[in-house]
């Protein structure tokens, strides 16, 4: 029932986002005369007007949900499922603002071809025509990388492009502005000033308010080293400390001199600390350059911390249901914080929990979660070997946890774990509803 809500919540979520995305639409549908289905021409170039407005709605919508406010990703069901509605929305944008220019020139080439490469390309004056060039190349430089047309993209680099969508976005409403011909003239000034006002919003918040006010400073007070390529920072708060549940991620930010690499580029990493401890305490495992690199972070570094996101678990004041775990690999982060809150609280749970490792050799923070799993009445853990058993497998699933089509199940590790576990799940009757997963991933 809960989970179906969630789910309901996201969904409707989702659908607001979309419809907000066509109310341009319908005023400029309103605008819209019989003469405008009169030929070829006036039915491309009523096409080709459309084509920009919707593209330019959803251009602006999708920037004003990068804006990353801590608790707007909640009705989503948390950052990383909103991200994915921006993804969708800057990618029907860029289709429909490559198909705008053409669309227009094809409505001008059924009169004339040179009336159609003056449309293109008016002279150098024509501000409100070339603004909207800049604005689609900038697009298409900035979203390229988004499609791994070039192979998967550096991180790093890859956000440093995708920052020119900020760009983009100011040139295509000097644009859309200048022309000021998609709709009557007092409705363009409104509805592009309110999408605007969304975007702009967001691009301030996201580039300017969440690095002063966003940011909370912390200290590295402690580095534990459960595996030679993981280490466990504990972070105390020089401020005010942050509020979260387990679960929960933070964008985090080293500012170590002596680092290789990342210094002063944020990372998101799952909290692996019980919200009741009054430090913080955050798992890397050197997965790239950056987090290589924080291996070696010194004691008394200074980070900051961004945050919380994500909506892994329920909220804790949901009914409790019977729970499945899956995790692997640097995946346990999430479920490691939530056991140490349930200890820590005192509190029991029915919770069946499978932990996929390799080789004991690789079994992350094993020995504490067993101890844990001890410590939670109801809490039962079971390691699966890869080496020794193969990869998880129906039976295995069954075995453990006999009535698995009556959990909440809750998937962490990397994608091919995430894949195969949920592909069992379906083929053993557990409800779509149901499966929750996190990727580590959010290209
Ligand atoms: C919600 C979430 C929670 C995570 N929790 C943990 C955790 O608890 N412990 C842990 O060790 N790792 C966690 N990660 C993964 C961690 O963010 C990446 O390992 C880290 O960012 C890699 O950066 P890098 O420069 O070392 O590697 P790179 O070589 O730059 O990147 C390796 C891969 O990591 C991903 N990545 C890199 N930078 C970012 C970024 N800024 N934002 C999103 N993805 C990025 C990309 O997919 C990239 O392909 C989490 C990721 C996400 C999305």
């Amino acid at each position: 029932m809960v989970a179906v809500s969630q789910l309901l919540r996201a969904r409707v979520a989702r659908i607001l986002v979309w419809t907000l995305a066509l109310v341009p639409l319908v005023f400029f549908a309103l605008g819209v005369r019989l003469s405008d289905f009169a030929n070829l021409a006036a039915v491309l170039n009523l096409l080709g007007r459309l084509s920009g407005v919707l593209g330019l709605a959803f251009l602006l919508l999708s920037a004003a949900l990068s804006a990353r406010v801590p608790g707007f990703d909640q009705p989503f069901g948390g950052l990383t499922k909103l991200w994915k509605t921006h993804h969708r929305l800057g990618a029907a944008a860029l289709l429909l603002l490559m198909a705008h220019p053409l669309l227009l020139a094809f409505s001008a080439q059924v009169h004339d071809s040179s009336l159609a490469f003056a449309t293109l390309f008016p002279p150098l004056s024509d501000l409100a025509t070339w603004s909207g060039w800049l604005a689609l190349v900038l697009m298409m430089v900035f979203l390229a990388p988004s499609f791994s047309f070039f192979g998967p993209p550096d991180y790093e680099r890859w956000k440093r492009v995708h920052q020119l969508a900020a760009l983009a976005v100011i040139f295509s409403l000097i644009h859309t502005f200048l022309f000021s011909r998609t709709m009557p003239a007092w409705l363009d000034l409104v509805i592009w000033t309110i999408f605007a006002a969304l975007a702009l919003g967001a691009v301030l918040w996201r580039f300017v308010f969440s690095r002063r006010v966003g940011r909370l400073p912390y200290t590295v007070v402690d580095i534990e080293r459960p595996a030679n390529n993981v280490i466990e920072m504990t972070l105390e708060p020089r401020r005010r400390p942050l509020q979260y549940h387990a679960g929960n991620f933070v964008y985090m930010t080293p500012f170590d001199r002596d680092l290789d690499n990342g210094y002063g580029e944020e990372h998101p990493y799952t909290l692996s600390s019980s919200p009741l401890e009054s430090n913080l305490r955050i798992a890397i495992k050197d997965l790239g350059n950056a987090s290589r690199a924080l291996q070696a972070i010194n004691l008394g570094a200074r980070v900051t911390v961004e945050g919380p996101f994500g909506r892994f678990f329920k909220s804790p004041d949901a009914v409790p249901r019977p729970e499945l775990w899956v995790s692997g690999g640097i995946g346990v982060t999430p479920f490691l914080a939530r056991m140490r809150h349930l200890s820590a609280l005192d509190e029991g749970g029915d919770i069946r929990f499978i932990y996929c490792v390799q080789d004991e050799a690789r079994a992350l923070y094993l020995p504490e979660l067993e101890k844990l799993a001890a410590s939670i009445p109801g809490c039962k853990l079971v390691a699966h070997y890869f080496y020794r058993e193969g990869p998880l497998t129906r039976t295995f699933l069954r075995e453990h946890c006999g009535d698995i089509e009556q959990r909440e199940v809750y998937i962490c590790g990397p994608q091919p774990l995430n894949r195969l576990v949920q592909s069992h799940l379906r083929a053993l009757g557990v409800p779509r509803a149901a499966i929750h997963s996190e990727e580590f991933e959010l290209l």
